[in-house]
């Protein structure tokens, strides 16, 4: 399937709009304390090339990021070669693919991490908090535990999906490109 390029300047309005629960999690915990670690920067890194981001965008992206909090020149010497590793520019060159939910969800996110999923790896308290940021209201919030509780979390995402786009999502979630993509299919029509 072609992406659609993405271009840095949409990107937190992207993020707000399309991307799951998972990467809007990384996403703003990048945003907020400049840095993820190995785990988080694989699960975002391979989703935003996913989405479109190209290569360039990408350093530029993660680069203006980590300066933040370790410096440019630690982050073109430590940072730089695992962006570019993930694109299949570094190494055995291999183009790696972006992480499907039962990756995911099968994850072991440590202290520290903020990889994996949410409706797996929150707490209940925390995960209410990030829905209702997400704008899921109340009765379908209610929806989404009862299927976590049940340790349904694709089915809790999908539930996710609906309540905030207004539309079903009649495939149900197992990859969170596929949930980004759905999305930008409704925004778009
Ligand atoms: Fe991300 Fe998949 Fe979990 Fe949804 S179900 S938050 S897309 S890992």
């Amino acid at each position: 399937r072609e992406h659609a390029e993405i271009s840095l300047k949409d990107i937190d309005q992207i993020a707000k709009s399309s991307f799951p629960l998972c990467m809007r999690h990384l996403f703003e915990k990048l945003r907020e304390d400049h840095h993820l670690k190995h785990g988080g920067r694989m699960q975002l890194g391979l989703f935003l090339k996913g989405v479109g981001l190209k290569l360039d965008d990408a350093l530029a992206f993660w680069r203006a990021e980590f300066s933040r909090k370790v410096g440019a020149e630690r982050f073109d010497k430590e940072y730089a070669y695992g962006i570019r590793h993930n694109y299949g520019k570094e190494g055995k060159r291999t183009d790696y693919t972006p992480y499907s939910c039962q990756k995911i969800i099968s994850s072991a996110p440590g202290v520290g991490d903020h990889h994996g999923c949410p409706y797996r790896h929150f707490s209940e308290e925390n995960l209410r908090a990030a829905l209702t940021r997400m704008g899921v209201g109340n009765r379908a919030l209610e929806d989404v535990i009862d299927r976590v509780r049940n340790r349904h979390y694709q089915l809790a995402c999908t539930l996710t999906f609906e309540a905030v786009h207004s539309s079903s999502c009649d495939a149900g979630v197992n990859h969170p490109n596929q949930y980004y993509n759905e999305s930008q299919r409704i925004f778009e029509s």
